[in-house]
């Protein structure tokens, strides 16, 4: 558990990162290879990314909450330029970015790459799975194609 991390020290890990009161936690559960959302405790209702009230009731009772990390590609973008990001190159290709919608519920989107998949064949409506990257050193949650559907 990274809970002790103070916030200075957790910041450290994700300099690529703003970090605020709503999404500290959520980074460090990461660095536990923890993926979890914000469910809230009234309506049960999960959202993402972390807000400070339930955007569906208003209420402040939220906990995050680990899910599946299972959904499928609702939008998919192939970027051939972009920011300087750790393990991209786009010398080598297009880099996927992929918005997962998360099984868990309706609407519950994830952005984040795919891996172990040639970025041409990923496909909008495509199972993916969980598979946690490196990124500047510490944990990022990914996607991969998901067998048996
Ligand atoms: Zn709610």
């Amino acid at each position: 558990m990274n809970e002790q991390l103070d916030d200075t020290a957790l910041s450290q890990r994700f300099p690529w990162v703003r970090l605020d009161h709503d999404t500290k936690n959520l980074f460090r559960a990461w660095l536990d290879r923890r993926f979890v959302i914000t469910r809230c405790d009234d309506c049960r209702r999960y959202h993402h990314p972390p807000k400070p009230v339930c955007p569906a009731c208003w209420s402040s009772a939220l906990t995050l909450t680990p899910v599946s990390g299972r959904g499928t590609a609702h939008l998919v973008m192939l970027l051939h330029q972009g920011a300087p990001a750790p393990g991209v190159d786009y010398g080598k290709g297009p880099h996927p970015v992929v918005t997962v919608e998360l099984e868990e519920q309706e609407h519950l989107r994830f952005t984040s790459t795919v891996v172990d998949c040639p970025p041409e064949d990923v496909r909008i409506g495509m199972p993916l799975e969980l598979v946690w990257i490196d990124r500047y050193g510490a944990p990022f949650p990914a996607f991969r194609p998901r067998e048996n559907g």
